[in-house]
């Protein structure tokens, strides 16, 4: 049912990475552009987050878009989310430079489909072959294309999400939002703001260096998010990446809430609303299995990676199961009756919505969920396909998911083994209900890849 992933020799499972003006340069933007232009004609969206590299990388992609003849509209600097929403309404594809949750020294590209989901690994290796066998078509001198600003495109996502919580259901509710001076620093503040918020921010102007915290939205990062929001007597506060499809939460103590326990609050709520399945990748914690399941709702299991979740959510509507959201359990979440993609914004105006809803603390909310424990951890491995498929044969007696690596259920235990997708790294996780099964699980695992 899941798509299989694919080898591919530049694009990682979110876009090209890495490090600016050594991987990723001006030049490989360009040809990502030329590559994605001849291959996408018409109007092309572009975007981008804070990030200092950014405007150089950009006008070099536009710049290949253009001499293959398209039409480019540049959005400025805005969360991922709002541009896939804004190309799904508008336009023929789109490209965000942003290196998401990576270090300010890095950037790189996510290509969006005409659907507004990031583009899957059949295409993108026809778009790598493209630009790798340097295969351009340049139009004529009288057929390229043309440049058009669209900055205030981003209010047209904003008021979308809004527009799907009418009534001003935060009225009464202090949020602190943390944009880590990323590209929320407009759409989050202002969607929760319409809602009904009190908002306050932290690291709320945009900042390409990133001084007050990394994009990735850590626990030791967001510390200034927490202080604030016990100091400020906030509800809950949110945090995103850098490009801001992802939100990670705080309750009303300043307590960093589990990724997945934030998407277990979140399938929750929907499953009370709507009966249907949940797609999430096999990393996924059984906590989000265990609330479905609660409410008679299933789960579909995918390989690890947002595009994978998206793409199966399609292919589950498209054959008539009816989808109700989708996750990764790292603060991604795939609200279907909004769009096909992860969204940070979109995930912090529903956890107002739940509250609002629900009238309770956060915290007591979470205290009450099922506990779990879940130990992962990656070890060096020169071919991880290899000692992978000889740890399998070690299994003969486990049921084995072959989704992504292998994963071996048992009762209310399970654990992953999968190869990293971009360096020789094999991952590994275990959880169970009982923590002491946990840790038995993993270093069982630890032992027989020891000897395989
Ligand atoms: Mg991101």
């Amino acid at each position: 049912m899941a798509p299989m992933k694919l080898e591919k020799r530049l694009f990682g499972t979110n876009g090209v990475r890495g490090i600016v003006g050594t991987d990723m340069t001006p030049e490989l933007a360009l040809s990502i552009g030329l590559a994605l232009g001849s291959m996408r004609k018409g109007r092309i969206a572009v975007g981008r987050d804070t990030r200092t590299s950014g405007p150089a990388l950009a006008n070099a992609l536009k710049a290949g878009l253009l001499a293959t003849g398209c039409d480019v509209f540049d959005c400025g600097i805005l969360p991922t989310p709002a541009l896939q929403y804004l190309v799904r309404n508008h336009f023929d594809a789109g490209a965000v430079l942003t290196a998401s949750h990576n270090p300010p020294e890095y950037n790189g590209v996510k290509v969006i489909e005409p659907d507004g989901t990031e583009m899957g690994d059949e295409q993108v290796i026809l778009l790598e072959n493209r630009l790798f066998g340097r295969r351009f078509e340049y139009a004529a001198w009288d057929d390229t294309g043309s440049e058009h600003a669209s900055p205030d495109s981003v209010s047209e996502y904003v008021d979308t999400v809004v527009r799907q919580f009418p009534g001003r259901p935060g009225a009464g509710m202090t949020v602190v939002v943390d944009p880590g001076c990323g590209a929320a620093c407009y759409t989050t503040p202002g969607i929760l703001t319409r809602m009904g918020c009190r908002v306050l921010t932290v690291n709320g102007q945009m900042d390409g260096r990133f001084p007050g915290r990394f994009p990735e939205p850590s626990p030791d990062g967001i510390a200034p998010l927490c202080e604030l929001v016990r100091a400020a007597g906030a509800d809950f506060g949110v945090a995103h990446d850098g490009d801001a499809d992802r939100a990670v939460i705080v309750d009303e103590n300043g307590r960093f809430i589990n990724e997945n326990q934030e998407f277990a609050l979140i399938a929750d709520w929907i499953c009370q609303q709507t009966k249907g399945t949940i797609v999430t990748p096999v990393s996924t914690s059984l906590l989000i299995e265990t609330v479905a399941r609660q409410h008679g709702c299933d789960v579909c299991y995918t390989p690890v990676g947002s595009i994978y979740v998206a793409r199966t959510m399609l292919a589950l509507q498209a054959e008539g199961i009816p989808v109700t959201l989708g996750g990764e359990g790292n603060g991604g979440i795939i609200y279907p009756a909004h769009q096909y993609c992860r969204d940070g914004g979109m995930t912090a105006a529903m956890m107002v919505s739940i509250l609002a809803g629900t009238g309770r603390h956060l915290s007591a909310i979470i205290d009450e969920m099922p506990e779990y424990t879940l130990i992962a951890g990656k070890f060096r491995a020169d071919d991880p396909s290899a000692l992978i498929n000889a740890l399998s044969k070690t299994y003969l007696h486990d049921a084995i998911d072959w989704t992504d690596g292998i994963r071996i259920n048992r009762n209310d235990s399970w654990a992953l083994i999968r190869p990293s997708g971009t360096e020789p790294l094999v991952r590994v996780i275990a959880e169970s209900a009982d923590a002491g099964t946990a840790r038995k699980f993993y270093d069982e695992i630890l032992d027989r890849m020891q000897s395989c």
